[in-house]
C-alpha cells in the first residue's frame, strides 16, 4: 500500500491551507475530496479575508478569481416595512492591498486547489473519506470509498466541514445538538455589473455587504445577507437551527420572505436566480469545540467548530487552523515524535492567534442570544420605531416627542431591562 506522509481529509479552506503548507514543506501529501472539485460542494456568504489568505500565499490577491474589493459594510435592523440602517465605507479598502474581498467560492477553491498542486500535493477529487485506519489506537491512514480504497499516512488532517463524522468516530466528539448549529440558505441572483454598482452607490469594481437582522429571520437568531459579486448577487439567510426546527420554519421560506422585503426587493429586482443552495454552520462557539488532536490525527476549520459568528468569520479561522495543523504534523514528521505533547503544539498555535483568543472573547455569546431573544426580536422593532418618530415631523414639540420615542421603548423592555440587555451584551461582547 502506497504511503503518503499526511492525508488531508476535504478541501474546503482548512483542507487546501493545510495541504499547501505540508506541500510546500516537502511532504508528501494528498488531498481527498468528495465533490466534483474543490469548492463544489460549498455554501458561503462570501466574505474573504486577505491578512489570513495572504498567511497562505502572499499577493494571492494579484492572481485568484476574486469577486470585488468590499469597500462598505452595513448592518440594517429591519422590521417588515421599515429599517434602519448602520454601516461605513472607506474609499482606503478599495485600494491595494484591500480589506476583504467578496467571492464564489465554486471559482475561489478551485484556483486555490491549482496552487496546491504545484506545491506538490495531489488532490484526487470524487472520493469519501469513509473512516480512519488505526493500529493499536494510533490514525494511521484512512478507507475511502474507491476500490482498494485503503491509504496510509504518518498524519491525517480531517477538515471535512461542519458534519464532520470521522471528527466522531475519531472519538473526538459526540453528537453536535440543534442549538450549536445554524441552517443557511443561499441563492445567487445575476445582474449586470452596472445595475449592481448602480443599485448599491458603488464605483467600478467596488464591493459591498449588508448582515440583515430581525424580520429576516422573524426575530430568531440570525442574519440574512446580501453580498455584491461581479455579475450577480449572494443573497441568503440563516438562522439557529433549534429554533428553525422548534418553530416549524422552513428556512427556504425565510429567503423568500426575505427577498420581498421593501428594502431588499429593490436591490435584486430582474436579477435571474442561477443557484439554490444550503449549508449548516457550526456556531457553538469555544465551549462546543471537540477536542483538536488525537494520535495520528488532528482536526481544523469548520470540523474543529472554528467559527466566529459574531464577525461572520470562518473562511480565515479554517485557513489559519490548517496552516497550524499542518505545521504540526511537519514538526510531528521531522522529529518522528507523535506524542500527545508534540500534537499539543497545534492547540498552543491557536491558543496564541486571534483564532482561539476570538472564540474564547465571546464564549458565552450564543448562550446569551439563546437565552435572551429579545436581542434579535425586540430590539430591532424598537429601533425602527423610535427612528420613525424622530423622522416624523408632526408639529409636536420636540420635548413631547423624547418623551414619545421614551415611551415607545418602555413598551418594549422597561429601562431597567434595557440597562441590564445592555449590560449582559457588553459583558459578553466587550
Ligand atoms: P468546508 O468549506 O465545508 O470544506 C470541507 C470540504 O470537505 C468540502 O469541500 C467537502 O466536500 C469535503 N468533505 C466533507 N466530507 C468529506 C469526506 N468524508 N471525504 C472527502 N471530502 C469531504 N465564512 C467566511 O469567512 N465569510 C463568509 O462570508 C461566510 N459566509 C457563510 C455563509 C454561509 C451560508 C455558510 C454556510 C457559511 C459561511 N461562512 C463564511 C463559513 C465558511 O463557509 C466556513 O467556515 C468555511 O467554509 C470552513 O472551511 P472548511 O475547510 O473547514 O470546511
Amino acid at each position: 500500500m502506497e504511503k503518503f506522509d499526511v492525508i488531508v481529509v476535504g478541501a474546503g479552506p482548512a483542507g487546501l491551507a493545510a495541504a499547501y503548507t505540508c506541500a510546500k514543506a516537502g511532504l508528501k501529501t494528498i488531498v481527498f475530496e468528495r465533490g466534483e472539485y474543490p469548492g463544489s460542494k460549498n455554501v458561503m456568504g462570501g466574505v474573504l479575508y486577505r491578512q489570513a489568505t495572504e498567511e497562505i500565499i502572499p499577493g494571492f490577491y494579484k492572481e485568484a478569481p476574486l469577486e470585488r474589493p468590499i469597500v462598505e459594510q452595513n448592518y440594517w435592523f429591519l422590521t417588515d416595512k421599515s429599517g434602519v440602517k448602520m454601516g461605513y465605507r472607506s474609499e482606503k479598502f478599495g485600494e491595494e492591498p484591500y480589506n476583504n474581498f467578496t467571492v464564489l467560492r465554486a471559482k475561489f477553491d478551485r484556483w486555490l486547489a491549482k496552487q496546491v498542486e504545484k506545491a506538490g500535493a495531489l488532490i484526487i477529487n470524487e472520493t469519501v473519506v469513509e473512516d480512519l485506519l488505526y493500529e493499536r489506537d494510533r490514525v494511521v491512514g484512512v478507507r475511502t470509498d474507491r476500490p482498494e480504497g485503503d491509504l496510509r499516512a504518518e498524519m491525517v488532517i480531517i477538515c471535512e466541514g461542519v458534519n464532520s463524522l470521522l471528527t466522531q468516530k475519531a472519538g473526538l466528539r459526540g453528537d453536535i445538538p440543534p442549538e450549536h448549529l445554524a441552517v443557511a440558505v443561499k441563492e445567487i441572483i445575476y445582474l449586470p455589473a452596472e445595475k449592481i454598482e448602480d443599485r448599491f452607490g458603488l464605483e467600478k469594481g467596488q464591493g459591498a455587504v449588508i448582515e440583515l437582522i430581525g424580520d429576516p429571520t422573524y426575530g430568531m437568531m440570525g442574519t440574512g445577507f446580501i453580498y455584491t459579486n461581479r455579475e450577480s448577487i449572494s443573497i441568503g439567510v440563516g438562522a439557529l437551527l433549534s429554533e428553525v426546527v422548534q418553530r416549524k420554519i422552513n428556512p427556504n421560506e425565510l429567503l423568500e420572505h426575505m427577498k420581498q422585503h421593501p428594502l431588499v426587493r429593490p436591490l435584486i429586482e430582474g436579477g435571474e436566480s442561477k443557484e439554490y443552495l444550503a449549508h449548516l454552520i457550526p456556531e457553538g462557539g469555544y465551549k462546543a469545540m471537540p477536542r483538536l488532536y488525537a494520535s495520528g490525527v488532528l482536526v481544523a476549520g469548520d470540523s474543529a467548530m472554528l467559527v466566529n459568528g459574531i464577525h461572520r468569520e470562518g473562511s480565515n479561522l479554517a485557513m489559519m487552523s490548517g496552516k497550524f495543523a499542518a505545521q504540526t504534523a511537519i514538526d510531528a514528521i521531522s522529529t518522528g515524535d507523535f506524542s500527545n505533547q508534540m500534537l499539543a503544539r497545534y492547540q498552543e498555535r491557536l491558543q496564541n492567534s486571534f483564532v482561539l483568543q476570538d472564540l474564547q472573547k465571546y464564549q458565552n455569546a450564543t448562550g446569551l442570544f439563546e437565552e435572551n431573544p429579545q436581542y434579535f426580536s425586540q430590539y430591532p422593532a424598537m429601533l425602527n420605531q423610535v427612528m420613525h418618530e424622530f423622522f416624523t415631523v408632526d408639529n409636536v414639540p420636540k420635548k413631547e416627542k423624547q418623551k414619545k420615542m421614551l415611551e415607545i421603548i418602555r413598551q418594549h423592555r422597561s429601562l431597567r431591562q434595557v440597562a441590564g440587555d445592555m449590560f449582559k451584551l457588553w459583558r459578553v461582547l466587550g
